[in-house]
């Protein structure tokens, strides 16, 4: 063998590993072979299964994983002298977790899977020490991880305030202007010309509608601005649930019965009153009725059901229960629906209308439902076993509210 190479290896293995006699540094050596790239050179490919062991003796190398699905490369770490590479996958007899390329021209100690086994069994001081630099280089990386998240998690939460002002910019700025054009327009409707000429007539009634539908989607901004910015304030009275129920079928009668879906209601007699904010629990339970029909093919069926609930295995509550006979939503988008702006599929394919089937909406429903069953010490969920449009699977939206909520 090489005197002056064994001379390198040796001292090399004694700055990599500080705490092991010579003799077993003179073991190592013996079972390792130098070797040099040049720069570029990829000595392990993460997700290959490789049987070598390098420490790096001369140059620099990168470990980069893959961050993400489109295989975005993230710069873990640069080794250079005395560091070990591709021990984690033959202890783990696993896959690299990383890829290594060569920065400059680098040679480096490489050992064997089979040479690096009887090496760990046959000195268990050696393996430990091989085990702990290990465990300090995961741990490393645990933490830059960490520090990575905690960074993105700052970049998003900025985010998510820069959209909130955004919709609350954009709500108020509506507001103004569709004012002014519903008033002008129930002045003209008032107009007997206008009324005498059918066809202007429609056309206004158009108008009318739209801006209705406009001023219900700026409300519906400005109530997520509320919920946000934790500003929602709740008055509850005592109010009954039939009335409730009555007033809810009400506003939606006309939407029902031109797409022909029948809705029935199932009410718990014992559940007459609950305590709660009447406007807030109404635009709750609307959104949801507004979506039940929404997602149901014409003719199909709706079911609400108030049962007795608990909260929290201890509070008094109420179950409202939506249950449609629509497309239903697979597992993936059961939470993600309940997020702001969140639509399961694409927006271009939704037809338009509030309560058109499969019509879009601004994605805001859900987030108000949410958010009023918060504020009141509530909560909202929906089940559904996936989407078929073929077999109508349906989903059943669940809106638990304590029997008695406090005032905030
Ligand atoms: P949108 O204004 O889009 O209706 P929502 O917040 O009310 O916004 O709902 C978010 C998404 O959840 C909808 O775009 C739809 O994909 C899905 N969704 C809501 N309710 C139902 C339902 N009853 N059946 C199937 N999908 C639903």
């Amino acid at each position: 063998m090489d005197v002056a190479k064994t001379f390198d290896k040796l001292e090399l293995l004694r700055f990599a590993f500080k705490d092991l006699q010579e003799d077993e540094l003179l073991q190592m050596a013996a079972l390792t072979e130098i070797k040099t790239y040049p720069p570029n050179h990829v000595l392990c490919r993460e997700g290959a299964y490789e049987e070598i062991f390098y420490i790096i003796a001369e140059g620099t190398a990168s470990i980069v994983k893959k961050f993400d699905e489109q295989g975005e490369e993230r710069l873990l770490r640069i080794v250079s002298r005395g560091d070990l590479v591709g021990e984690m996958a033959m202890i783990q007899a696993a896959p690299r977790a990383a890829t290594v390329r060569a920065l400059t021209e680098l040679t480096a100690l490489e050992m064997e899977k089979q040479d690096f086994e009887t090496m760990l069994a046959q000195s268990p001081r050696m393996a430990l020490e091989i085990i702990r630099t290990t465990l300090t280089r995961m741990r490393e990386n645990d933490r830059m991880l960490i520090e990575d998240l905690r960074k993105s998690n700052a970049v998003l939460q900025q985010l998510d305030r820069n959209k909130l002002e955004f919709i609350q910019v954009a709500a108020h700025e509506l507001r103004t202007p569709l004012t002014v054009l519903k008033g002008y327009a129930k002045l003209l409707s008032a107009s007997s010309e206008l009324k005498a000429n059918a066809v202007l007539g429609e056309a206004l009634g158009g108008i009318l509608k739209g801006a209705d539908r406009m001023h219900e989607v700026v409300n519906m901004m400005l109530d997520v601005s509320r919920i946000d910015s934790e500003t929602l304030k709740v008055l509850p009275t005592m109010l009954s649930v039939k009335m409730i129920l009555a007033e809810l079928l009400n506003a939606l009668k006309h939407e029902s019965a031109e797409r022909n879906i029948e809705i029935t209601i199932e009410q718990d007699e014992t559940l007459s009153y609950i305590y709660a904010d009447p406007s807030l629990l109404q635009k709750a339970l609307y959104q949801l009725l507004v979506n039940a029909i929404k997602y149901t093919p014409d003719g199909g069926k709706v079911k609400i059901s108030v049962q007795p609930a608990v909260l929290d295995e201890k509070i008094p509550a109420v179950d409202f229960r939506f249950e449609d006979a629509g497309i239903g939503i697979d597992l993936e988008h059961h939470e993600l629906i309940f997020e702001k702006f969140y639509q399961v599929g694409s927006v271009a394919l939704h037809s338009s209308g509030k309560t058109a089937f499969k019509s879009g909406g601004p994605g805001l429903g859900l987030a108000i439902v949410r958010g009023i069953a918060k504020v009141h010490g509530g909560k909202a969920w929906v089940e559904s076993k996936g989407h078929d449009e073929a077999a109508l699977t349906g989903s059943v939206f669940h809106l638990q509210l304590p029997l008695e909520t406090q005032r905030t």
